[in-house]
């Protein structure tokens, strides 16, 4: 099961190039990062992000091309499918997941369009900065730079 916090979902236009982006807060994150802006994500709270909740984000945030997954949840087939329900219900919106692992299997760059990698460390900044140690892949290929020429 993945579970997110309907409250904290928001349209945003940075986050993925040239997107119009959902951005839904994925929670009983497997992550680590130093310095993590939000540690309240790793616990198991929230409501099941389901097949009919995603229809009913999309259908009432009209104009969103892209649906992303701020976090990849601890149950990977369950995000798969939703990430493939999302392909087959809206072919015109495309995925992202950001995954605070350094390195994710190739189902990702298979099953999203975006894949984002990398544990947030301070020191080393955010993705639009060039010490950044995360990446931004689409369709499996680094991207990463786009972020720093704006
Ligand atoms: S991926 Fe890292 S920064 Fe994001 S919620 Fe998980 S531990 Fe925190």
């Amino acid at each position: 099961m993945i579970k997110y916090i309907p409250s904290l979902t928001d349209t945003v236009i940075e986050e993925i190039p040239d997107r119009v982006t959902l951005a839904v807060e994925i929670t009983n994150c497997r992550g680590n990062c130093p310095g993590c802006h939000s540690p309240f994500l790793r616990d198991d709270i929230g409501e099941e992000l389901t097949e009919n909740a995603i229809d009913k984000l999309l259908a009432d945030n009209f104009g969103i091309n892209c649906f992303l997954f701020l976090g990849e949840g601890s149950d990977s087939a369950a995000l798969m499918r939703l990430a493939g329900h999302i392909k087959s219900r809206w072919p015109r919106v495309e995925t992202a997941v950001y995954s605070g692992r350094d390195k994710v299997d190739d189902s990702f760059f298979r099953t999203f369009d975006f894949v984002k990698t990398g544990p947030y460390i301070e020191s080393l900044g955010p993705l639009n900065k060039p010490t950044t140690n995360q990446r931004m892949y689409y369709h499996g290929q680094d991207i990463t730079e786009l972020f720093w020429k704006r």
